[in-house]
């Protein structure tokens, strides 16, 4: 069976034909839903690789329909398209992702068949990875920490990294972690994934320290390893195993994450600031929150998403998002961290608002493990 599959759903029938006929363009199966109970059996029996799903369906909105999907866990990526507008696509896509859907797009119709089709293309899978290739991959150290430097933003200088997944595929080169996160944390695996990437980025940070490069790190947290109790006592013994003071650990955790399910998560995260560990919200923003709960949690970083901080310069509103987040996480007492930085008028903004620190293209990507010293080096 073809491993890209596009499942649509849109009330107009001679539209979903079109977008079909640019799936199978982009080399997809394409399947259309009529019908919300329809789409449920498709997404359940064919397993899409691609949703598109519109928002205004009759007898359903795509709002339910996504609540929906989120219950489902599908592996499946989503696209959102509307007539309606652009503020209505763009919330319903940051709810989506709050749901934990994998939202790859939003559209506002009329769709350009251009647009979708590119859309389409950059997420065709050359050959669908299940969750046995996964757990071979885990298993066989495949899946690779590469580290993001973070920059204070008054003076350059590098103070720590984010450690980010990549598969490092013997056949099909490296691949991000969109390809393979969503299918982790549609079952068990994430955690195997989180453990091995933490233990052997305390291992990497160590070897680091003993040559006298000491560069904390942050790695990602996903909601479902937010259950699990014994996370902060297993997580300090790993950090004493390889000698590594609690302190140059951060947790990254999306703030819809830590709201799922608030007294165990307060639970978790408490115990972890108590040991020492760092806890920074990610992706803040995309996610819903109240404030006073998230004020109430012991987040000593606020990281505010690339979604806002990339299109700074050409939207104002997400300027206003970005320069008002910032002033909320100085009231609060919380870091202020951008993530996306590509240009030098970004920083300056950023600067002049009183962010803390940084990290984007502008000075690094995520580097290979033994791309790091020399990058170092050669910022020192
Ligand atoms: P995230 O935690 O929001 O990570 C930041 C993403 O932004 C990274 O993408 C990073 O490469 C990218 N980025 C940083 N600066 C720039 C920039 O200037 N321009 C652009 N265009 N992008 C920039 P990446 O590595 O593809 O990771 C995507 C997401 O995958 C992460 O988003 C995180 O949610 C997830 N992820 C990655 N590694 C892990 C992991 O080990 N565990 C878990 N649970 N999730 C992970
Ligand atoms: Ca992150
Ligand atoms: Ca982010």
């Amino acid at each position: 069976m073809n491993p890209n599959r596009l499942l649509i759903i849109d009330d107009d029938a001679q539209i979903a034909e079109i977008y079909a006929r640019v799936g199978q363009e982009a080399g997809f199966g394409t399947r259309i839903a009529p019908s919300a109970a329809e789409f449920r059996r498709q997404l359940q029996e064919w397993l899409p690789s691609i949703v598109l799903v519109d928002l205004r369906m009759p007898g359903t909105d795509g709002v339910e329909l996504l609540r929906l999907c989120a219950r489902e866990r599908p592996p499946a990526k989503f696209i959102i398209a509307s007539g309606l507008d652009h503020r209505v696509v763009d919330a319903a896509g940051r709810l989506a992702r709050s749901f934990g859907l994998d939202v790859i797009g939003a559209m506002v119709k009329p769709v350009r068949i251009a647009d979708l089709l590119a859309l389409l293309q950059t997420h065709l899978a050359g050959e669908a990875t299940t969750a046995g290739e996964l757990e071979a991959a885990i298993a066989a150290q495949h899946i690779v920490g590469y580290w993001q430097p973070k920059l204070s933003v008054g003076t350059r200088a590098v103070v720590g990294a984010e450690v980010l997944a990549r598969w490092r595929h013997p056949a099909h080169g490296m691949l991000m972690p969109d390809h393979f996160i969503p299918l982790a944390e549609s079952g068990e695996l994430i955690q195997r994934l989180t453990w091995s990437i933490v233990e052997r980025s305390l291992a990497q940070h160590a070897e680091w320290a003993a040559d006298g490069l000491v560069l904390p790190f942050a790695v990602n947290l996903s909601a479902r390893c937010l259950t699990d109790l014994d996370l902060p006592d297993r997580l300090v013994d790993m950090c004493n195993r390889h000698g590594v003071p609690p302190e140059r650990l951060t947790l990254e955790i999306t703030e819809s994450a830590a709201m799922r399910n608030q007294i165990e998560s307060a639970d978790i995260l408490t115990r972890l600031r108590i040991k020492g560990i760092h806890l920074s919200i990610d992706d803040f923003g995309t996610g819903y929150s109240s404030l006073a709960q998230l004020q109430r949690l012991p987040f000593s970083e606020l990281k505010i998403d690339k979604s806002f901080v990339m299109p700074m310069m050409q939207s104002h509103d997400c300027a206003v998002i970005v320069r008002t987040v910032i002033g909320m996480a100085q009231n609060l007492g919380l870091r202020a961290v951008a993530e996306g930085v590509e240009t030098e008028e970004c920083l300056a903004l950023l600067a002049d608002w009183g962010c803390d620190e940084m990290q984007g293209y502008l000075f690094s990507r995520a580097l290979a493990p033994e791309d790091v010293p020399a990058f170092m080096a050669a910022r020192a």
